[in-house]
C-alpha cells in the first residue's frame, strides 16, 4: 500500500497551475491572482471628513464653548468653495473633502446651531479637538505604488472591493479548472425510474459536481456511462479534448467489470494505487491526452474521502491556490474511536463543536460504512485515526474540517 503522503505528493507534483489569463475584475471572483496588483491611485484620493460635523481650525476650539461663523457647506461628492478662516466653520458631511484652512472636524453631536444673526449663521461648538481630528488623510488606506494584493491572493468579495477601490479593472489570474465528471456502472439509475433488482440510484456524480463547483471549478457533467469499454473510451477521449481535468467514480478496483481500469489502462498513462487509508483505498491517477484524470472509488463515502484528500488539493493547485488542504486542527474526542490495526490510517467522519474549554470536541457520526453516505453527509470533519487500536474518549485527535 502507498502511504497517503506519497500519493498526495505524486498527484500534486503532476498538477501544476494552469496558464494565467487576464480578465475583467468582475469575472474574477473566487480566482487567484497570478500577478500582484499595484495601485496607481490613493485611497482615499483626498483628505476628507470621517464624520458629519464642522470643519474648523483646531485653535478656534481650544476654549469651549466656542461660537464660530458658518461660511458654507460641503456634501460628499462636492468640492469646497471657500477656505475656513479664523473664527469660521464649514458644515461638512462624512466623506466630503476637507476645505483649505481647516485642520480638524468637530462632530455634529458636539454642536448647536445658533441661528441667523445680522452677519450670518453661527454654530456653538462644545468640544475641543486636536489638529487632524476626524480627518481621513489622502492615502490613509492605500497609497499610489502600494502592492495592494500580492500574487497568490484569492479574490474574495472583500478583495474584489479593494480592487474596485484602486480601479484595477483587469486582473491576471489563474483560470477555473474545467472538470469533466462522470459515473460508471451498469447498476446506476439517475432518471428517477423504478429500480429493478440489482439497480441503485446514482449519487456520486451529484455529490462530485457539487464538490467541484464548491471548489471553484467549472463542471462538465458527462452523466452515467455504462460498463462498456468502447463507450467509456469515446466519452473519456472527448472529455480530454475539451477539459482541463477528468474525475470519474467507480470501476477502479479489482472487480471483473471495472472498465475504467481496463479502458484507462489502454488510453491513458495511469498509476493504480492502493492507498494505506480507510475508506478510499483504491485510487487511480494519470494523464489522458496530457490532462490529469482522477479515478475515484465507487463507494460513495470512499468517493468523497478520495476527492477531499487527493483530487481537491490538486485541482486547487491548478487554480493557483497556495492553501491546498482543508483546515486541520487538534481536537479532543468525546467518544472512543476504536479500530483495529490494518496498516492504514482511518478517516472517521465526526461531528464537532467548540466547547467552553476552547477546544473542538468531536464524536463519530452514526455509521462509518463506505456505502453509508447519509451518515457521512452530516459530518463536520474527518478524524485522522492512526494505525493501531484507536483512541479513547478524552484523547487528542487530529481532524480535517470538511467545510
Ligand atoms: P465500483 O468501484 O464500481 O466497484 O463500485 C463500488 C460500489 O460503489 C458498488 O456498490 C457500486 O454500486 C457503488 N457505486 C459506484 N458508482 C456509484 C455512484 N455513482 N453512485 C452510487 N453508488 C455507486
Ligand atoms: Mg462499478
Amino acid at each position: 500500500m502507498t502511504p497517503l503522503e506519497d500519493a498526495q505528493a505524486f498527484v500534486l507534483g503532476s498538477c501544476p497551475p494552469l496558464a494565467p489569463l487576464t480578465l475583467p475584475r468582475t469575472e474574477a471572483l473566487g480566482l487567484v491572482l497570478a500577478e500582484p496588483v499595484v495601485s496607481t491611485e490613493f485611497v482615499p484620493p483626498f483628505a476628507n471628513s470621517a464624520v458629519d460635523g464642522y470643519a474648523v481650525r483646531a485653535d478656534d476650539v481650544a476654549d469651549v464653548p466656542a461660537v464660530l461663523r458658518v461660511v458654507g457647506e460641503i456634501s460628499a461628492g462636492a468640492a469646497p468653495q471657500h477656505p475656513v478662516g479664523s473664527g469660521e466653520a464649514i458644515r461638512i458631511m462624512t466623506g466630503a473633502p476637507l476645505p483649505d484652512g481647516a485642520d480638524a472636524v468637530v462632530m455634529v453631536e458636539d454642536s448647536e446651531r445658533v441661528g441667523d444673526s445680522a452677519d450670518g449663521d453661527r454654530v456653538r461648538l462644545t468640544a475641543s479637538v486636536r489638529p487632524g481630528a476626524a480627518i481621513r488623510g489622502a492615502g490613509d488606506d492605500v497609497r499610489s505604488g502600494d502592492e495592494v494584493c500580492p500574487a497568490g491572493t484569492v479574490i474574495t468579495p472583500s478583495i474584489a472591493g479593494v480592487l474596485a477601490s484602486v480601479n484595477a479593472r483587469e486582473v491576471t489570474v489563474f483560470p477555473r479548472v474545467r472538470v469533466a465528471v462522470l459515473s460508471t456502472g451498469d447498476e446506476l439509475v439517475d432518471d428517477g425510474s423504478p429500480l429493478a433488482l440489482g439497480q441503485i440510484r446514482e449519487s456520486n456524480k451529484t455529490m462530485l459536481t457539487g464538490l467541484l463547483a464548491e471548489a471553484g471549478c467549472d463542471v462538465v457533467d458527462l452523466g452515467v456511462v455504462r460498463d462498456d469499454e468502447a463507450e467509456l473510451a469515446r466519452v473519456l477521449e472527448s472529455a480530454a479534448a475539451d477539459c482541463d481535468a477528468v474525475v470519474t467514480s467507480g470501476g477502479v478496483s479489482m472487480g471483473d467489470y471495472d472498465v475504467v481500469k481496463a479502458v484507462l489502462g489502454r488510453i491513458a498513462e495511469m498509476t493504480w494505487m492502493q492507498i494505506a487509508i480507510k475508506p478510499a483505498k483504491p485510487f487511480a491517477f494519470g494523464r489522458l491526452s496530457g490532462i490529469p484524470i482522477f479515478g475515484l472509488p465507487g463507494n460513495p463515502v470512499s468517493s468523497i474521502v478520495s476527492f477531499e484528500l487527493l483530487a481537491r488539493p490538486a485541482l486547487r493547485r491548478m487554480m493557483g491556490h497556495r492553501r491546498l488542504t482543508r483546515t486541520s486542527l487538534v481536537a479532543v474526542t468525546d467518544a472512543d474511536l476504536r479500530r483495529s490495526a490494518d496498516g492504514k490510517v482511518h478517516f472517521m467522519r465526526v461531528n464537532g463543536e467548540f466547547g467552553d474549554d476552547g477546544r473542538y470536541h468531536v464524536r463519530p457520526v452514526g455509521s462509518q460504512g463506505s456505502h453509508q453516505l447519509a451518515a457521512t453527509a452530516t459530518a463536520d470533519a474527518m478524524a485522522i485515526v492512526p494505525d493501531g487500536e484507536g483512541l479513547a474518549a478524552g484523547d487528542d485527535v487530529a481532524v480535517l474540517m470538511l467545510h
